[in-house]
């Protein structure tokens, strides 16, 4: 194996069993290797820390497989993906689910590696050349472990050119997956769309929030925006609330969103095509208001240098949301921006609560579904956070 060699001082992180090596924390490479190629990773005395995948178009240079000295083959994969499933035992039962998260990438020690399960379907994402190079055998181990019957790719990432791979999709195993795959979380049933939808085709880290509000949804007119296939207000709908209305700028995730509701056998919901941010300044001037509001915008922030920018849409839109709560109401905001962490996300929401004029108290602080684990050693791994507040 090459050996890549870090700085003096630069091994504390690797030490603490952080995953990635960036490219200013090494001294000396013994001869290039391959890209994607499995390297040696030792600190200043040549001591062995690591074995992990060489990026050389990133600045995550490598990222890290494994913490001893070992090679990353067939069975080494084979057990870190039993291992990343036994973390997730009993979670399909507890959640009345067929639709897990799998494999979460470094927080199971996978740099780059994404795994949604879809009833009988796999749905991958490979982001690194490390992952691209062992997919074979990841795609082989997991459809041994869980039985599924196919594994389709979504590695349609832009973040794959950073490191010098294409966009790809496409069936890696088994026969094709149905049209529309079927799932539900508890009673709520929706159809995942895996070529087409975002993602691996839906947003299961939501999962554990959506039952959340819909715990609170009955009887209260919800307004879900930003609302894909719907999951909020589906799920909101199906709790018992007394209407709903859906904002989203995709016409095929609206018209997913409707059918949806009709799989649900609910009445009809109120479906709007648009911009979120005209959409709520026009609730506002008709004086429209909700007792439930839920704002779920895309990633604001792509990285830290943008913060500062998304940081404003957030605060907009949480004005504009808490100013549309029905006094004694709901509001339910979330940040998806792993570039934005918690506390900043809080202070901008209480900011945008002032600014509306409204007194807020916090029910409950969200994050991602727990099958979307959080590894101690990689804080980078939260990136879903949310509130859910009371709006007097
Ligand atoms: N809440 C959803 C996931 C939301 S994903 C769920 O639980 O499944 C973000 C959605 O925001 C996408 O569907 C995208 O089409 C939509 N979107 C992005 N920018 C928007 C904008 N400015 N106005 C309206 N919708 C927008």
């Amino acid at each position: 194996m090459k050996i890549v060699r870090l700085k003096p001082g630069r091994d504390k992180a690797t030490r603490r069993r952080h995953p990635w090596i960036f490219s200013g924390a090494i001294d000396s490479v013994s001869r290039e290797p391959d890209p994607g190629e499995d390297v040696l990773v030792t600190d200043a005395n040549g001591m062995p820390l690591g074995v992990g995948a060489w990026s050389p178009t990133s600045q995550i240079r490598v990222r890290l497989w494994r913490f001893d000295e070992g090679p990353v083959d067939g069975a080494f994969l084979h057990d870190l993906l039993a291992r990343a499933l036994a973390v997730r035992e009993g979670m399909a039962e507890r959640f009345d689910t067929n639709a897990l998260r799998l494999v979460n990438a470094e927080a199971d020690g996978l740099p780059g590696v994404t795994v949604d399960r879809y009833d009988d379907v796999l749905v991958g994402q490979f982001a690194s050349i490390g992952a691209e190079r062992h997919k074979a055998e990841i795609v082989d181990a997991l459809l041994d472990l869980t039985g599924a019957a196919s594994f389709y790719e979504r590695s349609d990432l832009d973040v794959r050119k950073r490191e010098g791979l294409e966009p790809t999709r496409g069936l890696l195993a088994g026969p094709e997956p149905p049209e529309r795959v079927a799932i539900h979380e508890g009673p709520v049933r929706f159809e995942v769309d895996v070529r087409e939808g975002h993602k691996t085709g839906f947003y299961l880290d939501q999962r554990e929030n959506r039952r959340l509000v819909a715990e609170s949804a009955k009887g209260r007119r919800v307004l879900n925006t930003f609302c894909y296939t719907g999951g909020f207000g589906v799920a909101a709908q199906v709790a018992g609330a007394a209407s709903v209305t859906h904002v989203d700028l995709s016409g095929p995730a609206l018209e997913q969103a409707r059918r949806n509701t009709a799989l649900n056998g609910l009445p009809e919901a109120e479906f709007i095509q648009g911009n979120v941010f005209q959409e709520l300044r026009g609730f506002r001037d008709r004086a429209r208001d909700f007792d439930l509001v839920v704002l779920d915008p895309p990633k604001f922030a792509d990285s830290k240098a943008l913060a500062e920018k998304a940081l404003r849409g957030y605060k907009d839109i949480n004005i504009l949301g808490f100013k549309l709560v029905s006094p004694g109401g709901l509001l339910a905001t979330f940040s998806c921006s792993g570039a934005i962490d918690a506390p900043t996300f809080r202070m901008v929401v209480a900011e945008a609560a002032c600014d509306a004029g409204r007194r807020v108290r916090i029910l409950r602080e969200l994050r991602q579904a727990p099958d979307h684990v959080e590894a101690l050693n990689f804080p980078e791994g939260l990136y879903l956070k949310g509130l859910l507040c009371h709006v007097e």
